[in-house]
């Protein structure tokens, strides 16, 4: 087999995300076993599974190669051949998932067929995980489960995501929280017996927006991100049931992306504090983890001599390196394949990055745990 027949295989696979990725799991870890790896399923819930592998001495010097295994959805997407089917077009190899991120996993099976995993000096762990693409929840199920464990793990993971071969050591996460504000409901030829939640509403707003402002003067990271401050989004509101009603109750979803580095929570607190003197609630939704690995780490040393540019640089989108920082593991991207084709219509992969990483994986394996 080659790698083009292991990512066609890979792309068969419709892992989209919130669908069972069982099969595609089955295939990582049976081929992971063949090399002579000690593999563990951990099942998230009923088709949902997140797969480690190992071999070598246990420890934490080694390495970890991660990717997530499910991919963004087809619907509605213009694609021009079966995106279940990997196709070749010229020197591009198109499929969903093809760069986001099978490439990757194809490109590790292959490469570790030239290793004798039985001969290592220090471990190396697969991390195969699903659901990423709605918010690294696989990923954050695996690390908890992983904690409880205690197990050692390397200190070291690097994630294959489409990075166009450089290589990234940082990302912003992103907090969604719930706004509920709640008024009393009247009927509007008597508003004054009633307490409008929406006019409630637009004083969240306007806290929110002044929040958004002191933010934008808070810059950092100026060098990696071209946004260098925390970003946010009022993103959706509802409320009210019927034009001669005072509505009684109005929620906003609200989203904010924290700088790597950051407490997550920093900006919900401050939410909080400022609506406490008003009738409102405020609840976490979702947090997805920044990531920020030092400069100098020794998988730089080995990855940088493989990428486009010797300059670092940050991802605009999150990965699951936010999670695995919660054990104390420093996570750098780099992969073949472009971000910016991975969610888009005829997504592809150049076949000749995807020939590259394997001999990359082959080599940087071989540097860190023969
Ligand atoms: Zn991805």
């Amino acid at each position: 087999m080659s790698v083009v027949d292991v990512l066609a295989r890979l792309v068969a696979e419709p892992t989209v995300s919130n669908r069972p990725l069982t099969e595609l799991a089955a295939y990582m870890a049976t081929r992971a076993e063949d090399q002579g790896f000690r593999v563990e399923r951990f099942e998230s819930e009923p088709g949902k599974v997140n797969v480690v592998a190992s071999a070598g001495p246990v420890g934490t010097d080694g390495l970890i190669l991660s990717g997530h295994m499910d991919v963004v959805p087809v619907e509605g997407q213009p694609w021009t051949s079966d995106p279940f089917v990997l196709t070749e077009r010229g020197d591009n190899l198109l499929g969903r998932g093809s760069s986001d991120m099978k490439a990757f996993l194809a490109a590790t099976v292959e490469g570790l067929e030239r290793v004798d995993v039985s001969k290592l000096s220090r471990e190396l762990v697969l991390v195969w995980t699903h659901d990423e693409e709605i918010g690294c929840v696989g990923s954050r199920i695996l690390v908890e489960q992983l904690a409880r464990e205690g197990r050692p793990l390397p200190k070291q993971c690097w994630i294959g995501e489409p990075t166009s071969m450089q290589v990234l050591r940082m990302h912003p996460g992103h907090v969604a929280i719930r706004v509920v504000t709640t008024g009393m409901s009247a009927h509007s030829s008597k508003p004054d017996l009633g307490k409008s939640a929406l006019k409630e509403m637009t004083r969240v707003l306007s806290i929110l927006e002044g929040i958004e402002e002191e933010a934008k003067g808070r810059r950092r990271l100026e060098e990696y991100l071209d946004r260098p401050y925390v970003t946010m989004n009022a993103a959706e509101i509802h409320g009210g049931s019927a034009v001669n009603m005072v509505p009684d109750r109005m929620e906003l979803t609200f989203g904010y992306r924290p700088l790597p580095g950051d407490d997550p929570m920093e900006v919900l607190d401050t939410v909080r504090e400022r609506v406490s003197e008003l009738d409102a609630s405020v609840e976490l939704i979702r947090a997805t983890q920044a990531m920020y690995t030092e400069d100098g780490t020794p998988l730089q040393g080995l990855l940088c001599p493989h990428a486009c540019t010797p300059k670092l640089g940050a991802a605009s989108f999150a990965t699951d390196g936010g999670n695995f920082e919660q054990l104390g593991i420093s996570s750098l991207i780099f992969g073949p394949g472009s971000i910016d084709v991975a969610h888009a219509p005829d997504e592809y992969v150049p076949r000749a990055s995807l020939v590259q990483a394997v001999d990359i994986v082959e080599q940087v394996v071989r540097s860190r745990c023969s």
